[in-house]
């Protein structure tokens, strides 16, 4: 990390153990794998096998950082003790998720389970789940998918018409799930149903099976959805008559909705250290870039112009870092997090928590893309902005139509051509 930003974050003392072993971790076995696969990582033509697909090797390399970080203890931290997680809450949460992020877009992302490995859900499976699905999720020896966006089907749940009808002592599964992270490897699912229809927030049940077991019976994968992700895991599924015993029920029947809203608060309230993490990494990117790209003889960031944008990176950074911290606290007081229903003020501060790290994000990443310009033939140019900004669709679309900061220099009044020539560096008193 760079002196300028380094100096900005300030790491609790209880969690300065945590945060050295994520950094030895990281240095021992997450980079010299992704120096290993950086020809992957780096080229977006090799990231991806030929269906399209994230390349088998990569997998194969994000699996087993799963395991190892799951060894280390940081894995499933943010899961309770009970269940085999590091029990730590939201706040905390916060400078683990943007110390593993800010190492950037590589690799590091596997070190902690995301919403393919040991989710939320798990907390509320019963003890019966737990050799079979709780413990090597929780391992990092499983990945997982969410199956609960239909084609039909997202924002509104009401819609859904994924059915699970009791038949015979069965429960039998119907429906099309797409959207779904994870689709293609997955080992075990946990698939929102309609089990009792006109019963409000009570009509969704939530069922986990694995996968390897009902495939081909029941249970077939199907295409892959190329987002702007281009990640090459996010596909659909079928269910065509899949019968599972009434045991696959996480939690009760009828509490398919609270579960899910409490995984979807799980994930907007990671957008916290996560956003964090990689605003702080385009951060660093920039102020390289500025040191030493030189345009007509000077280098980039001894520009006035520039030196304000790379200011409203940090200050945008920095005051959103700030209230992820002030919302987590105040969920994590009293907690449990995951705890549901949650009071009306508590929805409404997780989703200003999501709401302003994705909008102030999506301010980083673009004045990133614009401070390194158009020149995208070299390698190390064309690919941070780009791989970074992935989690961003808004920001790919934007730097397909590439940088806008050129025009803005010409669209205003030419005053310095009419004033006399000036200093372009303020001195600070
Ligand atoms: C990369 C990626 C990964 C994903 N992974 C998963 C996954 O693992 N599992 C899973 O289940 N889903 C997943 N999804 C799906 C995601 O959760 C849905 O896209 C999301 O829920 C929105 O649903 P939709 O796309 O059908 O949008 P729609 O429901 O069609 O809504 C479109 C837009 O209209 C807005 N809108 C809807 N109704 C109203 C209204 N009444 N008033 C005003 N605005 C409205 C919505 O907010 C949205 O912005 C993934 C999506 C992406 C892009």
């Amino acid at each position: 990390m760079s002196d300028a930003v380094a100096t900005e974050v300030r790491i609790p003392g209880r969690l300065e153990p945590i945060i050295d072993s994520i950094d030895s971790f990281y240095e021992e076995r997450v980079k010299p794998r992704e120096e290993q696969l950086a020809h992957r990582l780096t080229d977006s033509a090799k990231y991806l096998d030929t269906d399209g697909k994230l390349h088998p090797e990569l997998w194969t390399a994000r699996r087993e950082i799963m395991r190892e970080s799951a060894e280390a203890g940081i894995y499933a931290l943010h899961l309770p003790e009970d269940i085999g997680g590091g029990g730590f809450g939201r706040h905390d949460m916060v400078f683990v998720e943007e110390r593993i992020y800010e190492k950037g877009i590589g690799l590091n992302p596997a070190m902690l389970a995301w919403s393919e490995g040991a989710t939320p859900r798990l907390i509320w499976c019963q003890d019966h789940h737990r050799e079979a699905f709780v413990d090597p999720l929780v391992r990092g020896e499983y990945t997982s998918l969410h199956g609960v966006t239909e084609p039909d089907a997202g924002s509104n749940f009401f819609d859904f018409k994924t059915r699970a009808e009791l038949r015979g002592g069965k429960w039998v599964l119907n429906g099309h799930k797409a959207f779904i992270t994870n689709a293609f490897e997955a080992d075990v699912a946990h698939v929102l149903c309609v089990t009792d229809p006109g019963k409000g927030r009570e009509s969704f049940t939530y069922f986990q099976f694995l996968t390897k077991e009902h495939e081909g019976k029941g249970f077939r994968r199907g295409k892959l959805f190329q987002t702007m992700f281009d990640d090459g895991i996010t596909g659909e599924f079928v269910l065509d008559g899949l019968e599972l015993d009434e045991s696959a029920i996480i939690g009760e029947r009828g509490q398919g909705f609270n579960i899910a809203l409490s995984s979807i608060n799980w994930t907007r309230m990671r957008r916290g250290g996560m956003c964090s993490g990689w605003s702080k990494y385009l951060i660093e990117k920039t102020l390289e870039r500025a040191k030493t790209r030189i345009v007509a003889g000077k280098p980039l960031g001894a520009n006035q112009g520039i030196q304000w944008m790379v200011a409203d990176m940090v200050n945008d950074w920095f005051t959103t870092r700030a209230m992820s911290l002030a919302v987590t606290a105040e969920i994590d007081d009293p907690g449990p997090w995951w705890k549901m229903p949650r009071p009306r003020a508590d929805i409404r501060k997780i989703c200003m928590l999501k709401l302003q790290n994705d909008e102030a994000f999506q301010r980083i990443a673009d004045r990133a893309v614009q401070i390194h310009g158009g020149g995208r033939n070299d390698e190390e140019q064309s690919r941070q902005p780009d791989r970074v900004d992935r989690p961003k669709p808004a920001c790919s679309r934007r730097l397909r139509r590439g940088a806008t900061h050129d025009d803005r220099s010409d669209a205003g009044p030419r005053i310095a051509d009419d004033v006399p020539k000036a200093r372009t560096r303020r001195t600070n008193v």
